[in-house]
């Protein structure tokens, strides 16, 4: 609590000791109360070297504002509500200015600018802001039921901005409600889901992982490789990766949704006919940012992609009959990650 950095330093007029000299800007984290609360957050001063004082900081104007923000960002984090950051990041997302989203909410034209620099919103103005940003489709809605607050020039603008993302972004919008409603049971942490709620972003990113690195990857597989990577990690740290809940099938493991994750938008499946039956291939995807995942969570991946490499589906079907998770359950039960803790021979 006590630690203090310098940051930089500044030659200017010291109010401390009354004399132009270069003074040291330093950083530190305090407490604030906000709302009641007591909120750790990141506090920048000027302290004059050259005083005996005990009172040798000051803190300019300028700064205390953007230290008040910071505070204010700190109780927001905590209570899980947009940071200032987040509202700008939602505007910058449609190219909107503070009163062009107001307008399109139909707000009083400052209540953006007022979020973004000193009121913290409430729920209800928060959650209708996130809405816009996930779903593009609202987005368009609000725009248009909010015309007359904006010139025509202006209109056709930012509808054009807004229907580019519902292009872009609409149907994993919608197929991520989808994939979500089917999980609702399933919110909170538990053996089921592995002490993870489902995280969709990162179920599509392992998707990609393996896409690119086992070949000849289909639908049946790749269900195997995902419970594979949840269930080893779930044995070394404690959690899935994704999150997902898998139940007994005739083909071994697969997870709710199974069919619903395949058809993410992010994830690139091509149909073949293999004996009069069609199969889903999944594709190499290059969008997939290897970056974004741990160490461990890499090195877990990396176990199930050289394991599996070259098995063929119906090999690793068999292979996961012998499991102890499969022998233990009976047809459609939820297979808790508990039961996986000891694997055939992988670790
Ligand atoms: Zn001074």
């Amino acid at each position: 609590m006590n630690k203090d950095y310098l940051i930089s330093t500044n030659e200017t007029d010291c109010p401390i000791c009354n004399k132009v000299h270069s003074l040291e800007i330093r950083k530190r984290l305090t407490q604030a109360v906000i709302k009641e609360e007591i909120v750790d957050y990141e506090e920048v001063y000027y302290l004059c070297p050259l005083s005996d004082e005990e009172e040798n900081e000051f803190v300019p104007a300028g700064i205390m504002d953007e230290n008040l923000l910071r505070a204010r960002d700190a109780y927001r984090i905590k209570k899980g509500l947009l940071t200032s950051y987040d509202i700008a990041e939602i505007r910058n997302f449609y190219g909107l200015t503070q009163s062009d989203l107001a307008a399109l909410l139909g707000w009083g034209e400052v209540t953006v600018t007022r979020y973004e620099s000193k009121t913290i919103q409430d729920e209800t103005y928060d959650n209708i802001m996130r809405m816009v940003y996930e779903n593009p489709m609202f987005a368009l809605e609000c725009i248009d039921r909010h015309k007359d607050r904006f010139t025509i020039e202006k209109y056709n603008k930012i509808r054009k901005n807004i229907a580019n993302k519902v292009e872009e972004l609409g149907s994993l919008y919608l197929k991520k409600q989808e994939i979500r409603s089917l999980y609702v049971n399933f919110e909170e942490q538990s053996e089921f889901n592995g002490y993870k709620t489902l995280d969709i972003e990162k179920l599509a990113n392992v998707i990609g992982y393996f896409s690119q690195f086992v070949e000849n990857l289909y639908k049946v597989k790749l269900m195997k490789l995902l419970w594979y990577a949840d269930v080893i990690f779930y044995g070394r740290h404690g959690n899935s990766i994704t999150g997902l809940v898998y139940k007994h099938m005739p083909l071994g493991a697969l997870p709710i949704a199974y069919d619903e994750i395949i058809h993410l938008p992010t994830v690139k499946i091509v149909e073949e006919i293999i004996y009069e039956d069609i199969s889903y291939r999944i594709c190499p995807n290059k969008e997939v940012n290897i970056s974004e995942f741990s160490l461990e969570e890499l090195s877990v991946l990396e176990t199930v992609a050289t394991t599996f490499k070259n098995y063929r589906s119906k090999e690793i079907v068999d292979y996961m009959h012998k499991e102890k998770a499969y022998r233990d359950t009976v047809p459609n039960q939820i297979i808790p990650y508990s039961l996986a803790k000891q694997l055939n021979e992988l670790k």
